[in-house]
């Protein structure tokens, strides 16, 4: 993952800060970054087949502001019940609170809140637009609602074809349990 998070350096990710007391605009962004082409992250590979399309608003003047962070990406990766490579269109929306304010530096109240030094004239926000990317990332993964899976005897893609072994019964997870605990009898 560490090697995956080094095409952040090269992300021009960064927003103006206007300084207090100035009356300015609310500052909005459209980018779009490369990502690397395989991700492994919670036991899914992903491979990613779109930059991600990045638009960042920044809510409210100052220096103490929410920004929005809304994101989109195209990638597959394999189902997981079947392992068929599937296609994803991901999206997300996430919100920072940015401050400058000493009084709050190092009270980590919460993760979405960014403390940045009081003489920034820009932020840089690649971090968290990582962490809203890897946040956007699914639990799991299904090729369909009702994926069948694979057969856990003979592997065989449930999808396509019933290989029989359902059929016989005797699931050989509740076989084993069976021969732990031989009370257990079907009713
Ligand atoms: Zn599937
Ligand atoms: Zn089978």
């Amino acid at each position: 993952m560490s090697e995956s998070k080094a095409s952040l350096e090269g992300w021009k990710a960064r927003i103006p800060l206007i300084s207090e007391g100035e009356a300015g605009e609310s500052f909005v962004a459209d980018w779009s970054f490369s990502l690397p082409a395989q991700l492994d992250y919670a036991g899914l590979t992903y491979s990613l087949r779109s930059p991600l399309r990045v638009h960042a608003e920044k809510l409210g003047n100052g220096r103490t502001f929410f920004l929005e962070i809304r994101l989109s990406f195209n990638a597959t990766a394999p189902c997981t019940r079947c392992l068929k490579e599937t296609p994803l269109e991901i999206a997300g929306s996430f919100r920072y609170f940015y401050t400058s304010s000493a009084a709050e530096e190092g009270q980590n109240v919460d993760e979405t809140v960014v403390c940045y030094p009081q003489d920034a004239v820009e932020i840089d926000l690649s971090e968290q637009i990582w962490e809203s990317f890897i946040l956007s990332l699914p639990d799991k993964v299904l090729c369909r609602d009702d994926c069948a899976g694979l057969c856990p005897r003979c592997g065989a893609d449930l999808n396509e074809r019933d290989c029989g072994c359902s059929l016989q019964g005797n699931d050989p997870r509740l076989q084993v349990l069976k021969d732990i605990l031989p009370d257990v009898t079907e009713e």
